[in-house]
């Protein structure tokens, strides 16, 4: 299968947000606050009643307060480092830049929080230098395929034909599968998030347009190295 257009997602697949996550609540945790609020405010800063993404630490600081009447510091630096980027990432990027391939990062987010994060992992200069171009949409429900749409008519790609979608979340790789039809995608699995059940990945290995589902990015390289 020859892929000729890569489009990564960014949380849970070239990095590790779920540790960011936990990283947060334990902080929050530790200065005493209760497992309940810290899931209920984070749960109101992070998407709005119109379906848009909303979440960056300040907002999430913002709510904390409002419930607790706390004013809470919540340092960036305290929650990323380096290792926060998920094993295999910067070679796949490298691998599909420098073989000539448009490349993507599609994520879905606020984007001064999306870029904080990049940084913060150390990632952006390298996808800078590398030319990866990075897309972010707020949208929750609709906001990938759109996007994926123009990138279709852009390339000429009718329905997502050369294209291969790098992405974490199974159910929404399947509805993408489904509403591109010619789309492939590699799922990258991470094992300590307890959003998705085996059974959803399960099922997604089974699909014969994955190339692979896996913990780490290491098994993409030679997917894109032979495409
Ligand atoms: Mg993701």
């Amino acid at each position: 299968m020859s892929y000729n257009i890569i489009i990564f997602d960014l949380d849970n697949t070239l990095i590790q947000t779920e540790d960011i996550k936990l990283a947060i609540f334990a902080h929050l945790k530790k200065i005493g606050l209760e497992d309940k609020v810290i899931k209920h405010c984070y749960g109101k800063a992070k998407e709005n009643e119109e379906g848009e993404n909303t979440f960056t630490l300040n907002h999430f600081a913002g709510e904390l307060q409002r419930e607790t009447g706390l004013a809470i510091d919540m340092p960036m630096e305290m929650f990323t480092h380096e290792h926060m980027q998920v094993a295999g990432a910067k070679a796949a990027l490298a691998a599909c830049t420098e073989s000539g391939k448009p490349t993507y990062i599609l994520t879905l987010g606020v984007p001064e929080w999306q870029k904080e994060k990049l940084g913060l992992v150390g990632l952006d200069a390298f996808v800078r230098d590398a030319g990866v171009q990075l897309l972010i949409t707020t949208d929750v429900r609709d906001g990938k395929a759109k996007q994926i749409e123009e990138l279709v008519k852009e390339h000429g790609c009718d329905e997502g034909d050369g294209m291969l979608l790098v992405n974490d979340k199974p159910d929404e790789t399947e509805r993408l599968l489904e509403i591109f039809p010619k789309l492939h995608a590699y799922v990258r699995r991470e094992k300590d998030d307890a959003r998705y059940s085996e059974a959803q990945f399960a099922k997604l290995s089974d699909h014969e347009r994955v190339a692979g589902v896996s913990e780490t990015l290491e098994a993409l390289l030679p997917i894109i190295l032979s495409s």
